[in-house]
């Protein structure tokens, strides 16, 4: 085929048919999701089944991880929706039970499409000891926005916990959840995880040098150019 015919049967799909676009894109959102809860747990970023992965539909409903059911055995047929408000609108199982974290997110920041829970090991030391992750790389404010602030403890599953996160979220995509794990946001699910697992390693890389001594701090100058970053690629779909 010709470019000019893949040209016209593109503009075709386009035109043609909205909902099958946005059908398409949903399943898209579907197959992301899962991978991204499967990828979760195969780097031990959670154990068992604890954690969880959504993203913001075209429609603006959340699609999100079931409860109590193991990553290997996920399968697509077991994801979620629910409405803005947490209504359950499809799906055989109940939507995670700290989907209100999940919601949250989507309502308090309208730019992402993606939320991911998990409770990897060195950040959730940080959380546990109430310390923010020092932002003292700065890919650490490239991409996360900064110091990885501890949110006010609130029990697991309850809109305390989700408000009390959303509020340490603002500026930043990633944050701790006080004796419990950590939240990222991001463009998509494979984007959140990736900024997940970041956060993790530079909770890794903080402690070991904490241990050695001295960690030194970045230039303040530095610190506000990189933050322009961030909100540069924040700001970019
Ligand atoms: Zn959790």
């Amino acid at each position: 085929m010709s470019t000019e015919h893949v040209e016209h049967a593109e503009d075709g799909l386009e035109a043609g048919n909205g909902l099958e676009a946005t059908e398409d894109t949903r399943n898209t959102l579907r197959n992301e999701i899962l991978r991204a809860a499967k990828a979760m747990y195969s780097k031990g970023m959670v154990q068992g089944t604890q954690g969880n992965v959504s993203a913001r539909l075209p429609d603006g409903n959340i699609c999100i991880t079931p409860s109590s059911i193991s990553y290997e055995e996920m399968a697509l047929g077991d994801l979620v929706t629910i409405a803005p408000d947490g209504e359950v609108l499809d799906g055989g199982r109940s939507p995670s039970s700290e989907k209100l974290l999940h919601i949250e997110c989507y309502k308090r920041f309208p730019d992402i499409a993606s939320v991911v829970h998990s409770h990897p090991v060195y950040a959730s030391m940080f959380a546990l000891a109430g310390k923010p992750i020092p932002a003292w790389m700065d890919e650490t404010i490239v991409y996360l926005g900064g110091d990885i602030e501890v949110s006010t403890y609130g029990m697991s599953g309850t809109q305390a916990m989700a408000t009390n996160a959303t509020m340490v979220l603002e500026g930043r995509s990633v944050a701790l959840l006080a004796n419990h794990g950590m939240v990222s946001v991001g463009k998509s699910p494979s984007h959140a995880l990736e900024l997940a697992i970041l956060a993790e390693r530079t909770a890794h890389i903080v402690m070991g040098a904490t241990l050695l001594g001295s960690p030194q701090p970045l230039p303040r100058d530095s610190v506000d150019s990189l933050k322009e970053v961030y909100q540069l690629m924040r700001s970019m779909k």
